[in-house]
């Protein structure tokens, strides 16, 4: 289950975060997901909910929001959201993006990482 590999890491930076700062207690996690990452959101809650058992981190809750893919064409210089589909064709390879200018390859500038956007945490005086 790939899910659980990245919120494995995801689990290790929140722990760091949560060392470097003494959270007390963690009332909610708010994480970006690219949408190229195709990772399943049920998934990574679940994830989640088994990695953090025992930690700080128990209990809160995760929330998810979608990163769009940002694309940029190095031929016209266009930089924008990418026209990603939802097919199911594109959960198996990673798609590539024609630039919507001029019809050039592009390169990918984001929406394939797992970002932590926020902690909602109490933390030690
Ligand atoms: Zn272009």
């Amino acid at each position: 289950m790939h899910e659980f590999s990245v919120m494995s890491d995801v689990m290790e930076a929140l722990k760091e975060e949560s060392l470097k700062h003494s959270f007390k207690g963690v009332k909610e996690v708010v994480l970006e997901v690219g949408v190229l990452t195709f990772l399943a959101h049920e998934q990574l809650r679940f994830s989640y909910k088994v990695l953090s058992e025992g930690t700080v981190f128990d209990g809160s809750e995760l929330s998810i929001e979608d990163r769009p893919a940002m694309i940029r064409c190095e031929s016209c210089g266009y930089e924008g959201e990418g026209g990603f589909r939802d097919e199911p064709g594109f959960h198996r390879v990673m798609p590539t993006f024609s630039c919507p200018k001029c019809d050039e390859p592009t390169s990918v500038v984001s929406g394939n990482e797992c970002i932590i956007r926020r902690i909602v945490a109490d933390v030690e005086e």
